[in-house]
């Protein structure tokens, strides 16, 4: 081997808001503020608060490596953090406030967290846990001191006092790529919540990513709106692919109802937005309520839990808004795959071009697949074959965060990851996930998948929201029930919803029954959640 001779510069998360100050200054973050109103900064000034942050998590003691923790909404403070800690060698851990109590204080704990920044909203939260949380945990209200919430909480600090009067540059100390950046939890839906920690390395790579995935969106005359949260797997990345390619960022804070969210959209010429299919509801009875899309509004980036066909044909064919189909994980950064077409494809009849976007999409560069089936055996990728997907690149987890036995299960002898989702992959590099391996549906040894029952159940016009779920059943082992959110001023027969399922499936894949319920329970991350649904209706 002949070893190249370039230079090895470690990759830095600092270096994307120094890029972005120097090259983007004029490139705006706007954030819709708990205070109430719009603040607008660009990467410029960002880069002068993210340094005075930084001289000021110093001064409150934080060392390279602490994990310093957040507990807030998307504005532009929580996207300080994201880099004053980094920048100087520490760890954002962000906390997803939807998380029970018991879990919240787990992680807190786990992380050995040692500052806890946090919205006001989260301020009763916090003070009602206060008892239960670390001695010397420190308390930092992100506001100034007219907005400080009233909360009981001990030597309680001000975010804009922390940033007065210290200086506006700093010299980045040089950190090893492989320093941790940043912490998530996943949302523990499986037992307790377990710890992605990013590196510099794989944070910069994944940036680099999804901005020569995402090029039509990602662009310095664009402007991009993450109804993703900061507090879940660093909002898809958006943090950092935006200041790195000049794309403007509209922070919608605390307001994600369907209104607030077409409002800001179209006051800010929003080009692209991403979020989990269940904020995209409340957008379309808005959309559908006024007749129209959010002025500028080009692209829906939908990903989280599977898009289903009839939320993807509102979005295009009601109101000519693009989506774009994303499959990923916590513990990948989480951008796997992504459903851009190809110009061939583009050429296609609308439903055939549909129907590539009803599948996740295509393996992003860096992404490896492996399908295996029950023996472990590698499966081809020939769009038929489906199995458990393993992953391998740089930008997922070679383990949990100090978590042996959760990493033991999850990585497999090869180095792979275990992404627990069943698929298949077209030789086209296009992934089709039927299923989570633990929502399967075993009928009679056959697999049912609940993503398609459910995408073709949404599709009558008495369905707003529903799931599928295994039942389990004497004779046939399990057995499909749909659960179904009616739709306002629709009251929907069971039987016309059996034959409309079972107009598109074989007999043995239809639902023989379907319940009724007000509202589906959804995950800290908004998915449906379909453990509480088995607990709820089918517990053996
Ligand atoms: P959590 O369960 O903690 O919310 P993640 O957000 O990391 O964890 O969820 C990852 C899982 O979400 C994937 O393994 C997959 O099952 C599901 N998922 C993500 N995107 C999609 C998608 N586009 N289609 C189907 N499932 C998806």
């Amino acid at each position: 081997m002949l070893k190249g001779l370039m230079m090895n510069r470690p990759l830095s998360v600092s270096s994307i808001i120094d890029f972005a100050a120097e090259t983007h200054g004029d490139a705006m973050v706007t954030s819709s503020t708990v205070e109430g109103g719009l603040h607008r900064m660009s990467y410029r000034a960002a880069r002068g608060r993210i340094a005075q942050l930084a001289h000021a998590l110093r001064g409150l003691g934080v060392q390279p490596g602490d994990r310093v923790a957040t507990l807030a909404w998307n504005g532009y403070r929580h996207f300080e953090l994201y880099y004053a800690t980094a920048g100087i060698g520490a760890v954002c851990h962000t906390i997803n406030p939807r998380l029970f109590e018991d879990q919240l204080l787990y992680i807190v704990a786990h992380a050995q967290d040692r500052v806890i920044f946090f919205d006001a909203t989260f301020a009763p939260l916090l003070a009602k846990l206060r008892d239960r949380l670390p001695r010397d945990l420190k308390f930092v209200a992100m506001t100034d001191r007219a907005h400080m919430p009233d909360a009981d909480l001990p030597e309680l600090l001000c975010y804009e006092e922390l940033l007065d009067g210290q200086p506006d540059t700093i010299d980045w100390p040089e950190l090893p790529e492989d320093a941790a950046c940043s912490l998530c939890y996943t949302s523990g839906t499986t037992g307790e919540p377990k710890g992605a920690l990013y590196s510099h390395r794989s944070t910069v790579l994944h940036a680099l990513t999804v901005a020569v995935t995402m090029q039509d969106s990602m662009r310095s005359d664009r402007k991009v709106l993450p109804v993703v949260p900061l507090f879940h797997v660093n909002a898809w990345g958006l943090p950092y692919t935006s200041p790195l390619t000049g794309t403007g960022l509209v922070f919608p804070g605390p307001k994600l109802d369907g209104a607030s969210l077409f409002e800001l959209m179209e006051a800010e010429k929003v080009f692209s937005s991403w979020g989990v299919p269940t904020v995209w509801l409340g957008l379309l009875a808005e959309m559908r309520a006024r007749g129209r899309a959010p002025e500028g509004l080009s692209e829906v980036v939908i990903g989280g839990s599977a898009a289903s066909r009839p939320m993807i044909e509102a979005f295009e064919k009601e109101f000519g808004v693009g989506v774009c189909h994303a499959w990923g994980m916590t513990e990948m950064s989480p951008i796997g795959t992504c459903g851009l077409l190809s110009p061939t494809q583009q050429q296609l009849p609308v439903d055939a071009q549909i129907d590539i976007k009803c599948s996740q999409g295509k393996r992003v560069f860096g992404v490896d697949f492996k399908l295996v089936d029950d023996a472990g055996s590698r499966l081809p990728h020939d769009g038929q074959a489906a199995g458990e997907l393993y992953v391998r690149g740089n930008t997922i987890i070679s383990g949990y965060f100090e978590n042996d036995g959760a990493t033991q299960k999850a990585i497999d002898g090869d180095g792979w990851f275990g992404t627990g989702d069943i698929a298949s992959v077209d030789p086209g590099g296009f992934l089709r996930v039927s299923d989570r391996s633990k929502d399967l549906i075993k009928s009679g040894g056959e697999w049912i998948s609940s993503i398609d029952l459910e995408s073709i159940a949404s599709g009558h016009p008495g369905v707003a929201n529903c799931a599928v779920i295994a039942k389990p059943d004497e004779k046939w082992g399990e057995r499909p029930l749909l659960i179904v959110v009616a739709s306002e001023g629709h009251t929907p027969s069971k039987e016309e919803l059996l034959a409309h399922v079972g107009a598109h499936v074989a007999k043995w894949q239809a639902p023989d029954d379907v319940l009724f319920v007000e509202a589906l329970p959804l995950t800290a991350t908004g998915k449906v959640s379909k453990m509480t649904l088995r607990r709820k209706y089918v517990a053996a």
